[in-house]
C-alpha cells in the first residue's frame, strides 16, 4: 500500500533496503512479483541498482558470480514458492562452488503455510533451502530484519563462503513499527570474513615437506583466484621455481603463457609429482579424487584451505595449512629458504620438453582450416581476438565447447575466466555474463555451447535491455555434444541429444535491438568479435560448426554409465 506513512513509522521493506545499504550492498539481480515487488521499486528508488531477470536462476547465477568477483555477497531476490525453487539451483551452485551470495525470498503468510492450509505459492521455504544452503534463515519481525541480513552476510563470507537463504515473510515486509525502534535494530557487520591466519607449525609443517620435493608442483584453484592475493600467489611461485597447474577459473592468476605454466603438461605434471601444493583447490572428481592413476601413489600433498574438513576428504594431506589464502602464502613467504628456492632443473626440463609437444600439436589443430569449422578453429579465433583484450571476462559453458575452450582460450589476469565449475554445471552462461558485466562495467565475452546457451537463452532481452557490452558466440553444431545423432526407433522424431538444425540464434538478439551476426569461418567469427567488442553493446555471433565435430560428453565421457549387459 502506497500511502503516505507518517515520518515516524518504518516497515519491513524499508528496513531491509536500509540494512542492505548500510552493509554496503549495492545491487540486486531478480525477479519482481508478489510479496517483493515492492521492495524491488523502493530499493531502486532508495539507490540501489536493480537488474531484473527473466528467470530466477540467472538472476541468481549472477549475483553468486558478483560474489566471487567481489568477496561481497551478491544479492538474488526471488518470489514465493516457484520463483524460489527456481532461485534455489543457482543458491546450491553457489554452495558447491564456494560464491557468496544472499537468496532473499519472500514468503506466503506463516499461519496458512505451517497448517498446509493451500495457501496461494504454499512452501516451507526456509526448510526446503537447506540441505541446498550454507544457512538459512526466516524474518518474522520487521525489528529483526537487520539482524537477519546480518546474519546471512556473515555466513555468506566468512570461511568457505557459500549460499546463503534469507526467507521474509510477507507479513514482516508490510508490518509497520516506529522508525527509530527500527533504526536501532540496524546492524553494520564488522570484519565479515575475518583472516584466518594459519597455525605456525602447520607452516612449518608444509614448509618442511616442500623442502624435500625432487618433483614438486602447485596447484592453483579457484579459491586462491577469490582470495585476491594475487600479488603474493605470483611470488611464492616464482621465488621457489615451481611448475603450476591452474584449474580452469584459476587461470589468470599467473598468465596463461608464464614459463612456470604446466598446464600444457598437465597429465605428465600429475602423474609424477612427489609433493604437490594444493592452493585453494579441491581434490574432487576434476581432479580424480588424488588418486592414481592420474597420480602417483607415492606423491604427498600439503593443502592450503580455510576448511579444515577439507583435509583427508579423497586422500591423505601430509602438511594441511587451514586458514585464508592471503595470510597462509604470506606465512609460507616468510618461511621460505634456499632449501625451498634451489632448482628443480630436471624435473623443470622435463615439463618443458612434454609442454613444447603438446604445444606444437594444439598448433597445428588450430591451425587447420575445415569446412564447416570445428571447435578448434573456432577457438582458435577467438583465441587471437582475445589476445588484443586481456580485460575482458570470459564466460565458457558447454561440453566440448567448454573442454576444448579451456585449454586454447588464453588468460592474462586473475578472475577474468567464468565457467561451469565444480558441478560441471549447464545453465551458467547468461547470469554469469550479466553479473560480470554490471560488476566490472567492462566487455564480456560468453562462448556457449548450443544446448548450454538455451538454458538461458531469453536473457538476451535482460542484457539488451540494461545496454550491457556482452558478446555472445554461439557454438552452434545442432546439438548436445553433436548435432548428427539418429532417431533410434524410426519415427520422425529428433534423436533425444539432437536440436534444431541451421538454427539462426543471431535473429534472437535482434528481436530486442542487439546486434546478430553470422560466422562460417574463422576469418568470419574474428571480425565479428572484433566489431562487437569495439562497439561495446549486446551482439550475438551465431557460429557454424560442423554437426559432426565433438565428442560425447566432451572429455568427461567416462562419466556416462556403462552396463556389461547389452541394451535392448
Ligand atoms: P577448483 O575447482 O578451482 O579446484 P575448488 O572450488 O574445488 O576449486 O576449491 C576451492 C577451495 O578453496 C575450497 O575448498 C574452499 O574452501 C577454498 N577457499 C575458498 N576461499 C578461500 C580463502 N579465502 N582462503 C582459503 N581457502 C579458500
Ligand atoms: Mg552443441
Amino acid at each position: 500500500d502506497s500511502a503516505p506513512q507518517p515520518a515516524t513509522l518504518t516497515n519491513g521493506f524499508g528496513l531491509l533496503i536500509e540494512a542492505m545499504k548500510l552493509n554496503g550492498l549495492d545491487t540486486i539481480y531478480g525477479v519482481a512479483g508478489i510479496p517483493v515487488t515492492d521492495l524491488a521499486r523502493l530499493a531502486q528508488a532508495s539507490g540501489i541498482r536493480y537488474i531484473g531477470f527473466r528467470h530466477e536462476a540467472s538472476a541468481g547465477n549472477a549475483a553468486a558470480i558478483a560474489g566471487y568477483l567481489t568477496k561481497r555477497p551478491g544479492v538474488c531476490l526471488t518470489v514465493s514458492a516457484p520463483g524460489f525453487l527456481n532461485g534455489m539451483v543457482a543458491l546450491a551452485n553457489a554452495t558447491t562452488n564456494g560464491f557468496p551470495m544472499i537468496q532473499i525470498s519472500g514468503s506466503s503468510d506463516r499461519v496458512t503455510v505451517d497448517l498446509q492450509q493451500g495457501e496461494y505459492e504454499e512452501l516451507d521455504q526456509m526448510n526446503a533451502a537447506k540441505p541446498y544452503a550454507k544457512a538459512a534463515y526466516r524474518v518474522n519481525r520487521p525489528q529483526d530484519m537487520g539482524l537477519g541480513l546480518a546474519r546471512a552476510i556473515r555466513a555468506a563470507v566468512s570461511g568457505r563462503p557459500g549460499g546463503v537463504y534469507l526467507d521474509v515473510t510477507g507479513e514482516a515486509l508490510a508490518a509497520t513499527i516506529d522508525a527509530a525502534e527500527g533504526a536501532a535494530s540496524l546492524i553494520k557487520v564488522v570484519d565479515a570474513d575475518p583472516r584466518q591466519p594459519p597455525a605456525p607449525e602447520a607452516v612449518s609443517r608444509a614448509l618442511d615437506l616442500l623442502a624435500t620435493a625432487e618433483r614438486p608442483l602447485i596447484l592453483l584453484g579457484k579459491g586462491a583466484a577469490y582470495a585476491q592475493a594475487d600479488a603474493d600467489i605470483r611470488t611464492l611461485v616464482e621465488k621457489t621455481g615451481i611448475p603450476f597447474l591452474p584449474m580452469s577459473m584459476a587461470k589468470g592468476l599467473l598468465p596463461d603463457d608464464h614459463p612456470q605454466s604446466a598446464a600444457a603438461a598437465r597429465s605428465l605434471a600429475l602423474k609424477q609429482a612427489d609433493v604437490v601444493m594444493l592452493v585453494g583447490a579441491r581434490l574432487n572428481w576434476l581432479l580424480g579424487h588424488g588418486r592414481s592413476p592420474e597420480w602417483s601413489p607415492t606423491a604427498r600433498f600439503i593443502q592450503l584451505d580455510i576448511q579444515a574438513t577439507e583435509m583427508d576428504s579423497n586422500r591423505a594431506i601430509a602438511a594441511p595449512v587451514v586458514g585464508d589464502i592471503g595470510s597462509s602464502v604470506a606465512a609460507l613467504l616468510a618461511g621460505l629458504g634456499p632449501q625451498h628456492t634451489r632448482p628443480h632443473s630436471d624435473w623443470m626440463a622435463e615439463i618443458l620438453q612434454d609442454k613444447a609437444k603438446h604445444v606444437a600439436h594444439m598448433k597445428q589443430r588450430l591451425a587447420a582450416d575445415p569446412k564447416p569449422m570445428d571447435f578448434y578453429s573456432a577457438l582458435g579465433a577467438i583465441k587471437d581476438v582475445i589476445a588484443d583484450w586481456p580485460d575482458i571476462h570470459l564466460v565458457n559453458e558447454g561440453a566440448n565447447t567448454l573442454d576444448i575452450g579451456r585449454n586454447v582460450l588464453d588468460m592474462q589476469f586473475p578472475r577474468r575466466r567464468l565457467d561451469c565449475g565444480t558441478w560441471g554445471v549447464m545453465g551458467v552462461g547468461m547470469g554469469y555474463a550479466i553479473g560480470a558485466a554490471v560488476t566490472s562495467g567492462k566487455p564480456v565475452v560468453a562462448v556457449e555451447g548450443d544446448s548450454a546457451f538455451g538454458f538461458s537463452g531469453m536473457e538476451v532481452e535482460t542484457i539488451c535491455r540494461y545496454h550491457l557490452p556482452v558478446v555472445i558466440v554461439v557454438f552452434n553444431n545442432g546439438g548436445i555434444y553433436r548435432g548428427d545423432d539418429i532417431n533410434r526407433s524410426g519415427s520422425s522424431d529428433p534423436a533425444p541429444t539432437v536440436l534444431m538444425p541451421d538454427a539462426r540464434y543471431q535473429k534472437v538478439i535482434e528481436a530486442f535491438g542487439g546486434i546478430g551476426y553470422q560466422a562460417d569461418t574463422p576469418a568470419e567469427l574474428a571480425a565479428a568479435l572484433r566489431d562487437a567488442l569495439a562497439a561495446g553493446k549486446p551482439a550475438l555471433v551465431n557460429c557454424t560448426i560442423d554437426p559432426k565435430a565433438g565428442t560425447e560428453s566432451g572429455h568427461i565421457g567416462n562419466l556416462n554409465p556403462q552396463s556389461h549387459v547389452g541394451a535392448k
